[in-house]
């Protein structure tokens, strides 16, 4: 009896994903580096372990999966990578498939894909998220490669899959070569920048209006029953409301106030540079997290110069918060749709921008009850997203409070650099006459850079080069 298929690194992700796919009813063969964890694996799987064939040998392990083999990696991403393949490279027949699950630079899958098409065997790389709860129960899933590998997976990979509410799974492929990690990529760019306005909004109600950890939970669970529903509020809520088993007190005010992060936020800022094109609330959102690591500068920082933020007069208006978190979010993806649209065009993916919003309703991290009607938006293939009715309407109603909440905030010291981020791109996007006439006159003045006249043909140069 041979294996459906085979997974190797059974790891955090790579366990709770391959539990999943035996719950689906798939035969699947495990193997992982350190044999130990693979014995304990398989202890702990239950009556699931019916379906799961371990194996301590990677030759084995390849000749317990019925061809082609269908193997998934989810070990970490890089170095790693590239060496399980060298491992199991010997093993492999001509149409077997290795399917890297795990988070790839894009431009390793891209690669691999390209090193692949010199080999027999095939290369697929698949962003996950959700987390381990996701691996395990459904989560969302973004594949890159030849489209025929993925007519030969997409019935696995739709099964083990998250759904929507409406029955779709949120498994889709979004082009060739490293289009899925690069879509999973700019998830987690988007991630950090979500995540990073809900961090500025809290800050607001702590430092500025004196709200304990509580309320604000319980503000925040109130937003999640509005338009702001989404994973990331609720789990705000939950952790605001959380208190120190030890001694009762919020355990949000004992965690330590520096973030960590592995890579993927940094990853999108800088692809996004390379393609020019500006995802500042994300950018702002990185950098944020850099700044709060660097505590001691922080600490020396308040010492010298005092701290910045004072309380703002009044208690806090929620209807306004939360309108102003609302336009934040929308100018937020509105750029990281952008990003999308635009590596598109210049990688010559066909990304399917609705399917993509489709595909981060359920599973992932970002999964929001306005991804539902940013699918049904992204149909109509706008420019950007604000020009969408739906989003163009929603900005109308609630740009003015983002500009007000963020205009108290620096008026009183609060740093709130992805909220502002975001206005300050929508006011540029609004601005027919930008500034960028200096500009032009500077770099023509320094470097014969030359500039255009309005109304005038060809290239022009000012007086000041004699
Ligand atoms: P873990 O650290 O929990 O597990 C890593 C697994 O990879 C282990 O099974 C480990 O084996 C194996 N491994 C490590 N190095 C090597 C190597 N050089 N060669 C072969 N096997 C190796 O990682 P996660 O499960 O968290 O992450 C796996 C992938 O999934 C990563 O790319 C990660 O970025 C991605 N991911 C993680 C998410 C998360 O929430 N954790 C979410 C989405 C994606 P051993 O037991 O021998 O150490």
């Amino acid at each position: 009896q041979t294996a459906d298929i085979g997974l190797v690194g059974l790891g955090t992700m790579g366990a709770a994903l391959a539990l999943n796919i035996a719950d689906h009813g798939y035969r699947i063969a495990v193997f992982n580096r350190t044999a130990a964890r693979t014995t304990e694996f398989v202890a702990a799987a239950g009556p699931l372990g019916e379906r799961i064939f371990p194996s301590t040998d990677l030759g084995a392990f390849v000749r317990s999966l019925a061809r082609p083999r269908k193997i998934i990696l989810m070990v970490p991403a890089g170095q790693p990578v590239d060496d399980q393949i060298a491992a199991l490279e010997p093993h492999l027949e001509p149409g077997d498939i290795v399917i890297d699950c795990g988070n790839a630079n894009f431009a390793d899958t891209n690669r691999r894909a390209a090193e692949a098409e010199q080999k027999p065997w095939r290369f697929f790389g698949v962003g996950v998220s959700g987390g381990e709860e996701g691996a395990r129960h459904g989560p969302s899933m973004m594949a890159g490669g030849d489209p025929s590998i993925w007519e030969e997976t997409r019935g696995i990979f739709t099964a083990i899959a998250a759904r929507h509410t409406d029955g779709t799974p949120c498994a889709a492929w979004m082009g060739e070569g490293g289009a899925g990690h690069f879509v999973k990529m700019v998830h987690n760019g988007i991630e950090y920048a979500d995540m990073q306005m809900i961090a500025e909004i809290y800050g607001l109600l702590r430092d500025g209006h004196g709200w304990d950890a509580g309320r604000i939970g319980e503000l925040f669970a109130q937003w999640n029953e509005g338009q702001l529903k989404s994973y990331l509020v609720e789990i705000t809520a939950a952790v605001a409301r959380t208190a120190d088993p030890r001694t009762g007190e919020p355990l949000l005010d004992r965690i330590v106030d520096q973030a960590g992060q592995k890579g993927t936020g940094r990853w999108t800022v800088i692809e996004a540079q390379h393609l020019g094109t500006p995802v500042p609330v994300i950018e702002a959102a990185v950098a944020a997290r850099n700044m709060s690591a660097r505590m001691a500068l922080r600490e020396a920082g308040e010492a010298r110069f005092g701290r910045a933020a004072r309380a703002i007069g009044g208690d806090a208006d929620p209807a306004r918060l939360e309108r102003a978190l609302i336009a934040g979010k929308i100018l937020c993806y509105a750029q990281g749709f952008a990003m999308l649209r635009r590596a598109a065009a210049d990688y010559g993916w066909a990304l399917p921008m609705a399917e993509i919003a489709r595909v981060w309703r359920a599973g992932c991290i970002i999964r929001s009850a306005m991804l539902d009607d940013m699918a049904a938006a992204l149909e109509s293939d706008p420019e950007n997203l604000v020009f969408a009715d739906r989003f163009a309407g929603l900005l109308s109603e609630t740009v003015a409070d983002l500009r007000a909440i963020v205009g108290a905030a620096i008026a009183n010291g609060h740093p709130v650099p992805s909220l502002y981020a975001g206005l300050g791109w929508f006011d540029q996007l609004r601005q027919r006459r930008s500034t960028a006439n200096l500009i032009q006159g500077q770099r023509d003045y320094f470097g014969r850079h030359g500039f255009q006249l309005f109304g005038e043909d060809g290239e022009q140069h000012g007086p000041w080069a004699d």
